[in-house]
């Protein structure tokens, strides 16, 4: 086995350099302790905030706001640099606090936004508040929803109370539920636990998936009066806040978040439905290459092409995806290659203690971070690609925005790394002479279209349906769920597959549907992407899609994507992603007859 090496033993070259963010402790101590004594600047707005002294106020809250950002970063990028190292805990828990004591300074701005004399805010949002314009129209929006003071301030009081359901489904299932063993066709036990399942279910050992499958549901039907319970208080909590709220729906009050219309998320169920005989197809051709007589849910995961040898070092990666992101331009690629080769944005390998899971982030005012836990396979290549997506949209979003526009919404937050996945697949794909990475490559495209357009959609159906049953005053129990869900399962999945009972009881154990009508975005963000690569490549879309990276959060969502060309109320866009999933699995079917 590689031994993991400490975090002194790997080369300077290989580790990003957060010195960029704050050049040494010390310095970050003195900022630190000068953010904390600025919280007190903002007393003086607190009790007489208005249309004359907004634009000051949010001056100075960008101010301590961007500090409090990069030491809260570098405190945090720092505990992940080596969780053993303790000094740098006790510096991320300084940035906890820190955090808090910010948003307590600052809390009292947007409710004084919303108490403001309507016709004087207005006036100046062409003038002095040009700036803030989006924000506080933004904030306006949602007048029509905030109740009296004194209402208001019984729903926060009964917040606590309200995170109960997910509260306690988030006990049961991380710390209560507890799963047998699972076996393979040897005898031998395998710990089955949350992260161990999905391997289980990827082994070419076909009594082992059936084994850990039958162990994980059956530990989820023994509660399964609990769990209904559970997610039926969930669902009426949402119903609860929605008509509070004076909202036409449940739907419309979550949507409503990110100014997002509802037709969206209706268009998107419509259309992944029009195309579900391809998601049939694609079952039909795994059923095939896996020699089965009958396929069952346990099957769906384990992989139908034997995985690819091709090793890449991380410099061979790295120019790999250079090539791929070409069509981006001469601009995107020249900083890229910059932050890849010169600027310190990336940590490469494994050391020990170090955060799992590779991941960007960073804070306005500096570059941002990439960490990886680079292994020369394939997959981290595209993990590369992913993360390094993340990274050049924040690059460009910070560049070009304003601090206050300096995020983006959940909504768009995987086009740009799902972008930079497709173009390295197109890539890829052009490339290849192996007949079998070939394969492997086609059939980690098809995962991804399953997992991520088909599976999640099947979830936001079963979320619209189990929400409008609440609305309509129907009682959710675990019966009708099951017979929900199952017809859903059946529908996506077709007849090559066994519609087994046991996937019926699969909604009892997804943690975001304690998220409502929040993963329909998985979805819609995908076919953004693939669309978006689509028109880069062959539409000349590189210009409106880098528009699109400079945007941030300074329009809603829809309209960021829409002048990329990409207008997510329309059916066009599934369509397309749809279109490039047939060609895939055309090509597919070819190499398997
Ligand atoms: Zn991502």
């Amino acid at each position: 086995m590689k031994k993991i090496l400490s975090r002194n033993e790997i080369k300077k070259e290989y580790k990003w350099s957060i010195e960029d963010l704050f050049k040494s402790d010390e310095l970050w101590q003195k900022v630190y302790d000068e953010t904390e004594a600025s919280f007190a600047k903002m007393d003086k707005y607190r009790e007489n905030l208005d249309a004359d002294s907004l634009y000051d106020c949010l001056k100075l809250r960008d101010n301590i706001s961007l500090n409090t950002q990069q030491l809260y970063v570098y405190a945090n990028l720092r505990a992940n640099e080596d969780s053993t190292d303790t000094f740098y805990q006790e510096l991320s828990g300084k940035a906890d606090r820190l955090i808090t004591l910010y948003s307590q300074a600052v809390s009292f701005i947007e409710p004084a936004i919303l108490a403001m004399d309507r016709e004087a805010l207005k006036d100046r949002l062409d003038k002095d508040l040009k700036e803030y314009a989006h924000y506080i129209e933004d904030i306006l929006r949602s007048s029509e929803h905030i109740l009296s003071a004194d209402k208001e301030k019984i729903l926060a009081q009964a917040y606590e109370a309200a995170q109960g359901p997910s509260n306690i489904f988030y006990m049961l299932n991380n710390a209560d539920i507890k799963f047998k063993n699972a076996v393979d066709s040897n005898g031998d036990e395998h710990l089955l636990t949350h992260g161990t399942y999905s391997s289980c279910l990827e082994s070419r050992d076909r009594t082992l998936r059936r084994s850990a499958f039958n162990n994980i549901y059956d530990s989820y039907y023994a509660q399964k009066n609990t769990l209904a319970a559970i997610y039926s208080a969930s669902v009426k909590m949402d119903l609860f806040n929605a008509r509070v709220r004076n909202h036409a729906s449940v739907l419309d009050s979550m949507l409503f978040v990110g100014n997002i219309p509802t037709e969206v998320y209706h268009r998107l169920i419509e259309t992944v439905n029009a195309h579900l005989p391809l998601m049939h197809r694609y079952m039909r051709l795994r059923k095939k290459i896996l020699g089965l007589d009958d396929m069952d849910m346990y099957d769906i995961y384990t992989p139908i092409v034997k995985n690819t040898d091709t090793r890449k070092t991380y410099d061979e990666a790295k120019k790999t995806v250079l090539e791929a992101l070409k069509p981006l331009g001469e601009e995107y690629c020249a900083k890229l290659n910059k932050a890849l080769n010169d600027e310190g944005w990336v940590d490469i390998y494994e050391n020990e203690g170090k955060r799992s899971g590779a991941y960007s982030w960073g804070a306005y005012g500096c570059h941002p971070f990439v960490s990886l836990n680079y292994d020369d396979t394939v997959n981290s290549m595209f993990t590369l690609a992913h993360e390094m997506g993340h990274a050049m949209h924040s690059y460009y979003t910070w560049s070009n925005q304003p601090v206050i526009y300096g995020d983006y919404t959940i909504f768009v937050a995987e086009v740009a790394s799902t972008v930079n996945e497709a173009l390295l697949m197109q890539h890829l794909l052009k490339i290849t002479t192996d007949l079998n990475e070939r394969k492997y490559l086609l059939n980690y495209f098809m995962e991804q279209f399953r997992g991520t357009l088909f599976r999640q959609t099947m979830f936001a159906e079963f979320e619209l349906e189990t929400h409008a049953m609440a609305e309509r005053g129907e009682t959710l129990t675990f019966e009708n769920m099951c017979r929900i869900y199952s017809a859903l399962n059946g529908k996506y999945y077709g007849t090559a597959v066994n519609n087994n009972e046991k996937i019926s009881w699969e909604w009892s154990r997804i943690p975001h549907f304690y998220t409502a009508f929040y993963v329909y975005q998985y979805a819609t963000g995908y076919s953004a992407a693939i669309t978006l690569s689509e028109k880069i490549l062959n539409e000349n879309g590189a210009q409106d899609y880098i528009r699109f990276l400079k945007g941030g959060s300074s329009q809603y969502s829809i309209d960021l994507l829409k002048k990329a060309g990409v207008d997510m109320t329309q059916s066009a866009p599934v369509e397309k992603a749809m279109k490039v999933f047939e060609g895939i699995l055309d090509e597919m079917e070819k190499l398997s007859e």
